[in-house]
Order: C-alpha cells, then structure tokens, then sequence
C-alpha cells in the first residue's frame, strides 16, 4: 500500500491554499500531473550543475549531461520493458509520438486500399492523425465500437479486423471515461491478420505496470507530464525490428552522420529520429519521475487507483438518480477516471462551482469529441486520481457535489 500522507509531502503544490484559505483539491492528474521535489530539484540541479547542450562538446559539462540524458533514456526503457534504450524516441509528448508513426511508418507502409483501425474511444491524437492519413493516402478508417458500459465490443473486433488492416492503433486507457482496453488480446488478433499495432499508453504507463514486450506492440506513446515529469518531454517506444525501417521524421542537425551540399546519411538509432537540440532537461526531469515511479511500484499506484476508484464509484451511487457516470462499473477494468453529467446542469457550471471549493477538475469533451459526443452529451465533469489523491478528497468532492446540485435543484441555475 502506498503512503499517501508521505507521498503528499513530496508535491509542494499539494499544499496550496485557493480563494479563501481552502486546501487544494488536484482531481485533474489525467490532464496534467502535479510535480514532486524529486522531480523540480533535478530540472534545478541541471540548469544550475551541468546545463550544456549533449552528443556534441568534449568538454566536462556536455559530458555529463549526454551521461544524464542518457541514463534517462535506460530507465524509461526498462520502465516499459523495452528490449533496449536505442528503441525509445524521445518527443514532446504523446500527440507528437503518434504524428511520427504516422508521418515516417505512415507514408511507408500504408497505401491506396488498406484499412487502420481506431476505437471509438479514442483521443484526437490517436484520430486526427489517422483520419488525414487515410485521406491522404486514399486508405479506409474503421472504428471499433463500444458496448452501452463503454467498454469494446468484442464481438464486433473480429468483423472489422480483416488482412486489409495494416494498423491497429488504440488508446490503452479512455481519458475520456476510464476504460482500460484489454490491448495485449486485441494486439494478438490484429497479428493474427497481419497488422502493426500501436497503443496509446497516455493514460497507462503513468498508472499501471506496462510492458510493451508483454503487449507485443509495435508502437507506444505517452507523455511525460502525465507520470509526474515536466511537460514538453514525452517517448514513443517502436519495436526494433520495425525502427530500423523506418524513415526520419524530422531532419536536420544531429539526426545525420555525414552531410554534403547535395546529400546527408542517417546517424544511429535513436538519434535519427531526435532532429536539434532536445529538450535535455526534461528527459532529466523525467528520469526523476520514473525514478519516483518505481521507488513506489507501479504495482502498488494501480492498486491504491482501484481502492480510491471503487470509493469514487460507491460514493457516487448517491447520485444515481441524478448524474450519469460513464465507464466500467468494475474498478478493475478501469483507470481513477470519474466521468459524470446531470441533464439539467452544465458541466461548466458544476465544474466553477467546484472551483470554489478548491476542487479542479476538468469539463469538458476532454479531446474526444466523437466520443464524448457518442454519450449524448456536448461535455462532461471528469475528476482523475492519481497517487496522491485520498478518500478525504473523494469526500469533498462527493460534499461539494450535493452542494452544487442542490443550488441548481432550487432553481438557481
Ligand atoms: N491520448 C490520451 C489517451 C490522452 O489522455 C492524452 C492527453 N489528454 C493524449 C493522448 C495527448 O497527450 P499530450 O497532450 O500530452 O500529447
């Protein structure tokens, strides 16, 4: 079990009072993460120890942020059980990830004809991208539906998946309304007709133990400010096999190994695919986040995760009358994700009242608009847990929830 009060002590932000002395209330870690120490004092101890540029000085200080930087890279490899450092890329953040398989696997493998697979689920950077694909290239796009629990349907798998699927690209936990997405079963069946397989792990890698040799995917993205490191810094796993394939996205300095004025050669994985100067101290940083990360055990975040979810999820029945809540009933098939509605009230309007209370939480359609949509609703409330989240705060939101649904229910609204 973790230590919740402790790990509080770890995020200075957690103490911090809004409006009129109230305690904040962070129920909004899917959007972004809040930071601890671990993570702010290594960006500090970069820009004030060792800031110079890496791969290029023979100078002491290039030495010894290449060496950090490097070693970010071997911890977030091992983090998701990747077979090697060389085959995680770093970007900006999940939606860049995705961009690059597109933009380099994309242009390669698809062609007039072949079909790429999305769930209805699915955030707009795992759509977007796939939807100007398809249009570029005169591909199909086919979404695989949810059940009335928002969770996949599984029967329907079988019917879209066909040898035309060249990808399966699929997000491994809705942001949207929580449901975890049994990837490594779907991951066998798009093999089994032939298809590369890319899972969007925004919302897993921050939250559970992921392994993408279990899951024997080709692809995973995720962002760094999502699992406790800074934002701008983000990875996209590729299977080696498939990385030595595949052309640059972004060219230009670092990314080559010898230049003429008329042609240039590609450098070594991974730097082929780390065009410029990168964003060193936020690799920096977020080798501290996973550093932070498995100190506690992923094991162990997943399972407090289910025991605040399933609190969430009890307490709510409260309101069965009024609100919708979205996602699997089972704490087990989801993430600390909370997505509700009342029919007559605006989630803008529940989301400031709960503002005033010091609760943030998000309102909206959370970048998934067809999704979102697919719910009959233009927007929902969504409160997400992460590691430093309590029952207590549950309580207050569950409190300034029935506060907030009885000044609408007089009419104030
Ligand atoms: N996919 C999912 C499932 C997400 O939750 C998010 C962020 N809300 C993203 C992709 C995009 O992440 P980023 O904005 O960090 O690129």
């Amino acid at each position: 079990m973790l230590d919740v009060r402790k790990i509080r002590e770890d995020f200075p932000v957690l103490s911090k009072k809004v409006y009129d002395g109230r305690p904040l209330i962070w129920l909004d870690s899917a959007a972004t993460s809040q930071k601890p120490r671990q993570v702010i004092q290594a960006l500090v101890d970069y820009y004030e120890g060792y800031n110079a540029n890496v791969h290029r000085g023979v100078h002491a200080l290039s030495m010894e942020s290449t060496e950090r930087y490097d070693e970010a890279r071997a911890k977030v490899a091992a983090f998701i059980n990747a077979d090697s450092p060389e085959t995680v890329l770093w970007t900006r953040n999940t939606t860049e990830s995705i961009n690059l398989v597109a933009n380099s696997w994309g242009e390669d493998n698809i062609k007039a004809g072949d079909d790429i697979v999305v769930t209805a689920l699915e955030h707009h950077s795992n759509l977007v991208p796939w939807q100007q694909l398809a249009r570029k290239k005169d591909a199909n796009l086919h979404i695989l539906p949810i059940t009335e629990e928002h969770t996949l349907d599984m029967d329907a798998v079988d019917n879209i998946l066909s040898p035309h699927t060249r990808l399966l690209a699929m997000a491994h936990e809705s942001n949207a309304v929580g449901t975890i997405v049994p990837v490594k079963e779907l991951a066998k069946k798009a093999r089994a007709v032939g298809a590369a397989v890319l899972v969007d792990g925004a919302q897993s890698v921050p939250h559970m133990p992921v392994d993408v040799q279990d899951m024997d995917c080709d692809f995973l993205a995720f962002s760094g400010h999502k699992m406790l490191g800074p934002t701008g810094i983000g990875g996209l796993y590729v299977k080696r096999e498939v990385l030595e394939r595949m052309s640059p996205f972004l060219t230009g300095g670092d990314m080559v190994l010898a230049v003429s004025y008329e042609d240039a050669s590609w450098n070594e994985l991974p730097m082929r695919f780390e065009a410029g100067t990168p964003n060193i101290s936020g690799v920096v940083g977020l080798g501290a986040a996973v550093d932070y990360l498995q100190n506690l055990g992923m094991e162990n975040i997943r399972e407090h995760e289910i025991q605040l979810t399933k609190y969430a999820l009890d307490s709510f029945k409260q309101f069965e009358e009024e609100l919708d809540v979205y996602g699997p009933k089972d704490p087990n098939k989801r993430g600390a994700i909370v997505s509700f509605h009342h029919p007559d009230v605006h989630p803008h309007d529940l989301g400031t009242l709960l503002d005033r209370r010091g609760i943030a939480i998000r309102t909206g359609h959370h970048c998934s608009m067809p999704m979102v949509r697919s719910l009959g609703v233009p927007a929902t409330a969504r409160a997400s847990m992460y590691l430093y989240n309590t029952e207590e705060e549950v309580d207050e939101l569950v409190d300034a929830l029935r506060e907030a649904l009885r000044y609408f229910g007089n009419g104030a609204g």
